[in-house]
C-alpha cells in the first residue's frame, strides 16, 4: 500500500469490505436464491475489477448500492443459458451453425423419457443380459435402406473416420480428384483420410474421372474404393464421374469393399414430395455400395448422428473397432433417432410430423399469407425507423444438400429509414436489435434490407409476442 500515492490509497479504502457488501439486503436475497459460492465468486471478481480501475486511475463507483446491483447483474449473466432457441429466418433450412434439423415432437418426447433416469440402453430386456446400443435403431435402419446391418456414431464425419480406419488403416484408398471436398469446419476428405491412418490415392482430374483412372490406381495395398458425395458444390460443364455400379464392380473384382459417403443421404424419394431428387441410401446400396454413411441431422430430420448401413460382416468389423467406443452416441440421441426413424414407417403422416420435410415442402402461398399477417405488426413495432415490405425470395436446404437448388419463399424485408446515417450501420443496428430479443431472430442482410425468410417460422404467436421488446439503437 505504501507505494500507492495518497489519493489512490484513499480511493482503495473507499471500497466496502466483502463482509459489508454481502450483508446488503439485495445480495442477502441473492445468496438465499442462488447459493453462496456463485455470489462470492462474482463479488470478488467485481471488487477486483474495481481495485484495478482505481489503480489505473479510471473512474470507479465505490458506492455499496451500485456495487451490489453490478454483482447481481454478474450472477444473472453467469446463470443465463448461452445455448438457447432462436428463430432461424435466414432462409437456410438445415443451418449447421443453428443446429440443423428441428426435431419432431415424437423425438423430443422420446428424449425426455430416457433423459431422467436409467434406461435399457445396452441391456437386452428379453434375455436379461448385456445388449448393444445400436439395437434400438438397427432394425429400422435396415428396413428403411434395405441394408443387412447398420451402426450409429456421433456424426457423419465420425462415420467416415470409422469406416476408413476400420477397412483401410495403413493401406490405400483411391478417390476421385473431383471429390476431395471440404464440408466446412475442418472436414476435409484428405485430412480425414490421413487421420484415419490411410493413404489417399488421388485419381482423375477435378472435372473428369474415368473408370480407367481407378483401374490404373489399383495395387496390392488398395483397401477399398470410396465415393464422396460432392454435397456443397457441383462441377458443371465438361464433366465425367464413374457410376456407382462400375466402382462397385471394380472393387468387388479385387475382393474389396466399395464405400460411399453420401452426406445428406435421404431415406425417401424427395422428388415424390416435389423436391429435387436426392439419391437415397437404398438406391446407393442397390447400386453395389457395401457401406453407406450419412448424417442424422440433415435431410433425415433427426438428431446429430452418423449412420452407416450396409453389409453385415463389415458393420460387425466397425462395431469391434475400439474407435467405435470413442465415437458412440448417448441414450438421448439414440432415443431421438429411434423415434425419428419410426416416423418413416408411416409415409402418409411423415411430411406433417417431421419438421424438416414439413418446412421444405411448405407451400409458398401459406408463407405469403403469413407475411401479410405479420408485416403490419412488424411495421407497427418499428414505427418510422424502417419500412417493412413483403418480397419473394429464395432459400436453400442447407448443410450441403442439393446445393444449387433453391426454394421459393417469401420474406419480410426491412429497409431502415436512415436519414443521414449510412444504410450499412443502420442495417447492423436493426440486426443487432432482433438478435437481442428474448428469442433472438436471425435473418439475412442483402442489398439495403434485412430479410426474414418466413419458411421456417411456425410459432407466429411467439414471434409477434416479443416485438414490443424490440429496441433499435
Ligand atoms: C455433411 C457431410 C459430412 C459431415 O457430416 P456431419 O454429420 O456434419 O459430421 C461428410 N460428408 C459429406 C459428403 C457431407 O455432406
Amino acid at each position: 500500500m505504501s507505494i500507492l500515492d495518497p489519493k489512490q490509497d484513499k480511493d482503495q479504502s473507499d471500497i466496502p469490505s466483502l463482509d459489508r457488501l454481502l450483508r446488503q439486503p439485495g445480495l442477502q436475497q441473492l445468496l438465499a436464491r442462488t447459493g453462496r459460492q456463485l455470489v462470492l465468486d462474482e463479488a470478488r471478481a467485481e471488487l477486483g475489477q474495481l481495485r484495478q480501475h482505481i489503480r489505473q486511475g479510471k473512474s470507479a463507483d465505490t458506492g455499496i448500492n451500485g456495487l451490489a446491483s453490478r454483482i447481481e447483474a454478474r450472477v444473472g449473466a453467469a446463470l443465463q443459458m448461452s445455448l438457447q432457441p432462436v428463430f432461424n429466418l435466414t432462409g437456410t433450412i438445415l443451418h449447421t451453425n443453428l443446429g440443423r434439423a428441428p426435431l419432431a415432437e415424437e423425438a423430443i418426447t422420446a428424449m425426455a423419457a430416457v433423459a431422467r433416469g436409467a434406461t435399457n440402453l445396452e441391456f437386452d430386456l428379453g434375455r436379461g443380459r448385456r445388449g448393444d446400443r445400436d439395437d434400438h435403431v438397427e432394425d429400422w435402419l435396415c428396413r428403411l435402406t434395405g441394408a443387412e446391418a447398420a451402426t450409429v456414431v456421433n456424426n457423419n464425419a465420425a462415420a467416415v473416420l470409422l469406416m476408413l480406419n476400420t477397412l483401410a488403416n495403413r493401406r490405400e484408398v483411391p478417390v476421385s480428384r473431383g471429390e476431395l471436398i471440404e464440408i466446412g469446419g475442418a472436414f476435409r476428405i484428405p485430412e480425414i483420410m490421413r487421420r484415419a491412418g490411410c493413404r489417399l490415392v488421388e485419381v482423375g482430374t477435378t472435372n473428369r474421372t474415368h473408370l480407367k483412372d481407378f483401374t490404373g490406381a489399383m495395387s496390392p495395398r488398395t483397401a477399398a474404393l470410396m465415393k464422396v458425395h460432392t454435397s456443397n458444390y457441383v462441377v458443371q460443364g465438361f464433366t465425367a464421374e464413374v457410376a456407382d455400379t462400375d466402382l462397385a464392380t471394380l472393387a468387388h473384382q479385387h475382393g474389396l469393399p466399395y464405400i460411399v459417403d453420401l452426406g445428406s443421404g435421404s431415406l425417401i424419394d424427395m422428388a415424390a414430395l416435389g423436391l429435387p431428387h436426392e439419391t437415397t441410401v437404398r438406391e446407393t446400396l442397390a447400386q453395389g455400395a457395401d457401406l453407406v454413411s450419412f448424417s442424422g441431422d440433415k435431410l433425415l430430420g433427426g438428431p446429430q448422428a452418423g449412420l452407416i448401413a450396409g453389409r453385415a460382416d463389415l458393420i460387425s468389423k466397425l462395431k469391434s473397432n475400439p474407435m467405435k467406443r470413442a465415437l458412440r452416441v448417448d441414450k438421448v440421441t439414440m432415443a431421438a433417432l429411434a423415434a425419428t426413424l419410426r416416423l418413416y414407417a408411416q409415409p402418409e403422416t411423415l411430411q406433417a410430423k417431421l419438421p424438416t420435410l414439413r418446412l421444405l415442402t411448405r407451400p409458398v402461398d401459406e408463407i405469403r399469407a403469413m407475411a401479410e399477417r405479420l408485416g403490419p405488426a412488424l411495421q407497427n413495432a418499428l414505427g418510422d425507423q424502417a419500412q417493412v415490405g413483403i418480397q419473394p425470395c429464395s432459400g436453400q436446404i442447407g448443410s450441403g444438400s442439393l446445393p444449387v437448388e433453391s426454394l421459393d419463399s417469401v420474406a419480410l424485408a426491412i429497409t431502415p429509414n436512415t436519414g443521414r446515417r449510412g444504410t450499412g450501420g443502420a442495417l447492423k443496428r436493426l440486426a443487432t436489435a432482433f438478435r437481442a430479443l428474448p428469442i433472438p431472430v436471425l435473418g439475412r442482410i442483402g442489398g439495403d434490407a434485412l430479410h426474414f425468410d418466413l419458411r421456417c417460422l411456425e410459432d407466429e404467436a411467439a414471434w409477434l409476442g416479443q416485438l414490443p421488446e424490440l429496441r433499435v439503437k
